[in-house]
């Protein structure tokens, strides 16, 4: 027996989610049938708010309603360190230290020569440009993650900025080889900040 439209559409959505399969598709969907149809409402209502009312900063790359980003615009912000991460969830993960009152590049991944990601396909470009616009920058602190592509495009990063005069700096190894800044906890991300090592 075939499910009748919408919920076959609603299952259909479902697995286009991460990690989710038919199985969980199926049972979601169901579980949405017997929520409250406010609910229901609210979270369709979250799910287009978040695609339609959030942009990406056009200068560091962060998810924001306002552009450029509260971060960004925050004028008691040392504006000489650009500390750089992969994701925003890694921005989100060092802003909730409350430690660190530089500013952010958000690279949107990283270089992977074995997914052909080379360094068009992440936000470097708006990097370079904002270094040769903002004379202000003098340090860039490299904060990807600790695993062999976080690795390869922390170097890639020191070549390319060191020759222009910046300070470039990596992130302590505090963090654990393979470890990701949005699992680390706060104390070790504080220390990764505090004991930065020049590149
Ligand atoms: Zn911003």
């Amino acid at each position: 027996m075939q499910y009748p439209e919408p919920i076959a559409k609603l299952i259909d959505s479902y697995t286009k989610l991460p990690g989710i399969g038919i199985k969980t598709a199926t049972r979601l969907a169901f579980y949405t049938i017997d929520m409250q149809e406010e609910d229901v409402t609210h979270f369709a209502q979250s799910l287009i708010s978040a695609k339609r009312d959030l942009k990406f900063c056009s200068i560091c790359g962060n998810l924001t309603e306002e552009d450029p980003c509260s971060i960004c615009q925050d004028e008691t912000r040392d504006p000489s360190v650009v500390l750089v991460v992969e994701e925003v969830k890694d921005l989100m993960a060092l802003e909730n230290t409350n430690e660190f009152r530089g500013r952010y590049h958000v690279l949107h991944g990283v270089l992977s020569p074995l997914a052909g990601k080379g360094p068009d396909d992440i936000n470097i470009d708006t990097l370079v440009q904002r270094l040769q616009k903002n004379e202000e920058i003098q340090e860039v602190i490299v904060g990807t993650n600790a695993n062999a592509e976080g690795e390869a495009t922390a170097m890639y990063l020191s070549r390319l900025l060191k020759p222009a005069g910046i300070k470039v700096s990596r992130l302590a190894t505090g963090l654990a080889v393979g470890s990701d800044i949005d699992y680390a906890d706060e104390i070790t991300l504080i220390k990764s900040v505090e004991g930065r090592t020049q590149m």
